[in-house]
């Protein structure tokens, strides 16, 4: 899209690519509002393509672009991350992959603490790292839109709280004590009208919200 073109409205039906229940399920809670009609690629059956994109906005593009060209409606794809500053923006792209096969999250965080030590990454300001949400918006003309939201802070060890998912107990936002495992889903998102938006996935939906769905949040 050009800096001069205007955004396009998303309306009516939309496919989400993805295949994952759980990314489905907070992705239509973030549509509802606005009337959108999602249903995901896996019920439609679609493809799930290869994630080769060299940045998490190449790969949430891959992933829309194949759903909207394969299903024929709009298409809702993300991309996400841990970048670490003091392990070169590791995981990075590689950031489920750190987790294996079993998913076993406690595994990615020991290892992120592993080479975060091996790094002498030991004092706070030593050991920033960011969250990472790449959304894509593509339809099936070839129109594509982008949205971007990252969250900085800082990993602690060992980690803490039972909530959220993935990374969130060693991550501890900027500006506050408690890591995302000890905050509410909607404190950690801190979508409008309570906040202005603080997870990166909360950051980067306000922006799509906004451009594409004629949001307000003022
Ligand atoms: P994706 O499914 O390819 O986007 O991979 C995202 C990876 O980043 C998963 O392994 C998640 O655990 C991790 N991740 C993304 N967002 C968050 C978050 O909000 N909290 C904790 N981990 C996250």
């Amino acid at each position: 899209m050009s800096a001069t073109e205007p955004h396009r409205r998303l309306e009516g039906r939309i496919v989400i690519a993805t295949h994952n229940p759980g990314k489905l399920e907070e992705m239509r809670g973030l549509l509802a509002p606005y009337g959108v009609d999602a249903v995901s690629a896996g019920e439609l059956g679609l493809p799930e393509p290869e994630e080769t994109g060299l940045t998490f906005a190449e790969n949430a593009r891959i992933k829309a672009i194949s759903a909207a060209e394969a299903s024929g409606l709009p298409a809702f794809a993300d991309d996400s991350g841990l970048c670490v500053e003091a392990l070169g923006g590791a995981p990075g792209l590689l950031t489920a992959r750190w987790a294996g096969p079993e998913k076993d999250f406690m595994a990615a965080m020991t290892r992120v603490e592993t080479e975060l030590r091996k790094a002498n990454a030991e004092l706070p300001e030593l050991r920033r790292a960011y969250f990472i949400s790449a959304l894509c918006l593509a339809w099936p003309d070839g129109h594509v839109e982008d949205f971007e939201g990252v969250v900085e802070g800082t990993l602690v060890w060992p980690p803490r709280g039972p909530a959220g998912f993935g990374y969130d107990p060693m991550f501890q936002p900027d500006g506050y004590d408690r890591t995302f495992g000890e905050m509410t889903g909607a404190e950690k998102h801190g979508l409008p009208p309570l906040g202005r938006g603080l997870s990166h996935r909360a950051r980067a939906f306000i922006a799509l919200a906004t451009a594409s769905l004629g949001a307000n949040f003022d």
